[in-house]
């Protein structure tokens, strides 16, 4: 089973499969992987393999030039799966490399217009795959992950008049009374309570 490229939250920025080609747009353009940026730049192996290919063409006459810094890992699935465009490259050609090891680092390079990982499957006999079902995702432009969750500031200029009011209604209760406090996650019943309290503020319960 394959693991995602990236560590955290992935933006799918475009699908497998035929496309609008995001540089002449043209209609109809063959893509023969996934496009996608990490919020993470650090680019892991999808699956263990040896490293087959770690290079960066720049001879516009190789087609493999589009790929810019890209690196190919014969997977011990027995596909050959590419990640291109890096920034830098972190592995050499031979190399053993296990599930989740580091590849190299998100750019730009190579035909390109700005930082993601070209992700591309091929078997061995170097038919492309579907790439989005290869890593067992939906091949579709979309957030993969869920968002991080970030704690709420103690105290903000923005929520002290807010929270003032609902401290001074009985709405809620500052920290350590009562049992809606302020910086604690809420459950429905909590919700629920508020809820409740507001409406009696207002006469209505
Ligand atoms: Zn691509």
């Amino acid at each position: 089973m394959a693991r995602l490229p990236f560590d955290g939250r992935i933006r799918v920025t475009s699908p497998y499969g035929y496309r609008t080609d995001p540089i002449t747009g043209a209609q109809g353009s063959w893509h023969g992987g996934l496009d996608l940026v990490g919020e993470d730049y650090v680019i892991r192996a999808s699956v263990a393999g040896t490293v087959a290919v770690s290079q960066m063409v720049t001879d516009r006459s190789n087609a493999t030039w589009q790929w810019g810094n890209y690196v190919c890992v014969l997977g011990e699935d027995g596909n050959y799966i590419y990640y291109c465009h890096m920034a830098e490259r972190r592995v050499r050609a031979g190399q053993r490399v296990a599930a989740g090891d580091i590849l190299g680092i998100m750019g730009s390079t190579g035909y390109s217009t700005g930082d993601h990982l070209h992700f591309e499957v091929r078997d061995g006999a170097n038919r492309q795959l579907d790439a989005a079902a290869y890593l067992g995702i939906d091949n579709e432009i979309g957030v993969i992950g869920a968002p991080a969750v970030e704690p709420e500031e103690s105290s903000t200029a923005w929520s002290d008049e807010a929270v003032a009011w609902a401290t001074a209604n009985g709405i809620i209760y500052g920290d350590g009374n009562g049992n809606l406090m302020l910086d604690e996650p809420c459950t429905r019943r909590q919700m629920v309570t508020f809820l409740h309290r507001l409406a009696k503020l207002m006469g209505r319960a």
